[in-house]
């Protein structure tokens, strides 16, 4: 069988969309998992207050360098402003708790790889030994 070729490159076949009349939709779906994540974590809606919003901006205006990246001799913008001590819903430690600015790249890797329980990544330095 001859593979159909566009611009010298073959177009690979791809699987005609399957026929699920009573699937629930895309927003369906999304609707659900939105209900459900704010049932088990009702925390997360404390990120959406105007005096969490006032918190991380003071952190950000404060401490505009990611600390991460800082302490491996980068200097990149901070976007995130990050608990350092994961609160896992204590309101205490949320409003509370020590902060520190993070990159969205630092603030994804390490601290949610530390949250599910794993290694918090070694930091490196500009001379290549960990810091
Ligand atoms: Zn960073």
């Amino acid at each position: 069988m001859a593979v159909p070729r566009r611009a010298g490159l073959a177009v690979v076949p791809t699987r005609p969309p399957l026929h699920r009349p009573n699937a629930p939709t895309k927003a369906e779906r999304d609707k659900r998992h939105d209900a459900r994540r704010s049932a088990e974590q009702p925390w997360r809606h404390w990120y959406w207050s105007a005096r969490w919003r006032r918190i991380a901006k003071k952190q950000l205006t404060e401490h505009p360098l990611c600390a991460t990246c800082d302490k491996e001799g980068r200097i990149v913008p901070a976007t995130v402003c990050d608990h350092i001590i994961p609160h896992r819903g204590d309101a205490d430690l949320f409003w509370n708790g020590e902060r520190q600015s993070l990159c969205a790249t630092c603030h994804s890797r390490d601290k949610q790889a530390e949250e599910r329980g794993g290694r918090a990544r070694q930091a490196v330095g500009a001379d290549g030994w960990p810091v």
